[in-house]
């Protein structure tokens, strides 16, 4: 593969940086070296201000294109280049409600459901959770799947959303088929991707099945990372 010819494109939470966290310093100095001449993408279920948080100005502005909310609002050099319209209605929100109300998770603290650009994130738990409550639910929910079950009720009742696993304590909804994947529409070329949810119901899901069915297209390469150390790893050996 021509590496200057190449897509590389990223997932941020859990692939380049710990889940919610900032990224790690040193691997961001490594990895502004890294982006060097090389064509970088970013797709992520995080907002803007998220994403600027966790991996920085500099490596958010040196990106080709960012892809916020899943690929719902789109950003080129620092501007909001397109966005897809998608808001919150009563039935869905009083939906959203019934699970909170139903979920065995007890713990609960603020911020359940969040309107992004394109996306609503809903989290049993809350957004606001402290970091040892986080770790929790997450482990919780690994045994107990609740966020998948949420996710295949969602879609059950909406035929026209899709629901999807991200981060460790929430699910992203969007309109069917606006999910990761799409991002794949405007890129042009052969993709190098990583993700650390790339498995069935993993947001990542569905730009790893979108390559594989077009694998007659263009080359790809998908590293299913389990963390950013990982990801450092492999991006030493290209
Ligand atoms: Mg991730």
């Amino acid at each position: 593969m021509v590496v200057n010819k190449t897509n590389f494109l990223f997932d941020i939470d859990g692939t380049l940086t710990l889940s919610r966290s900032a990224i790690n310093i040193n691997f961001k100095k490594f990895f502004l070296n890294w982006m060097e001449n090389k064509t970088v993408y970013l797709v992520t279920g995080s907002d803007k201000e998220k994403t600027i948080e966790q991996i920085g100005i500099e490596i958010w502005n040196r990106v080709k294109k960012s892809y916020q909310s899943c690929g719902n609002a789109v950003y080129e050099n620092g501007k909001l280049i397109k966005k897809i319209d998608f808001t919150l209605d009563e039935k869905l929100k009083s939906f959203l409600n019934t699970q909170l109300n139903k979920s065995e998770w007890i713990e609960k603290y603020n911020v359940h459901i969040d309107q992004r650009i394109g996306l609503i994130n809903f989290s049993t738990i809350g957004r606001k959770c402290p970091k040892e409550a986080r770790k929790r639910y997450f482990e919780w929910d690994k045994k107990y799947r609740e966020r998948e079950s949420i996710c295949a009720k969602v879609e059950k009742h909406f035929p026209l959303l899709e629901a999807s696993v991200g981060g460790e304590i929430s699910i992203d909804i969007y309109p069917k088929g606006k999910n990761k994947a799409q991002v794949l529409d405007e890129i042009i070329g052969p993709v190098v991707f990583f993700g650390d949810r790339c498995e069935k119901g993993g947001n990542d899901y569905p730009i790893v099945q979108r390559l594989q069915m077009e694998k007659e297209k263009r080359n790809y390469i998908i590293n299913n990372v389990s963390n950013f150390k990982e990801t450092w790893e492999l991006l030493k050996k290209i």
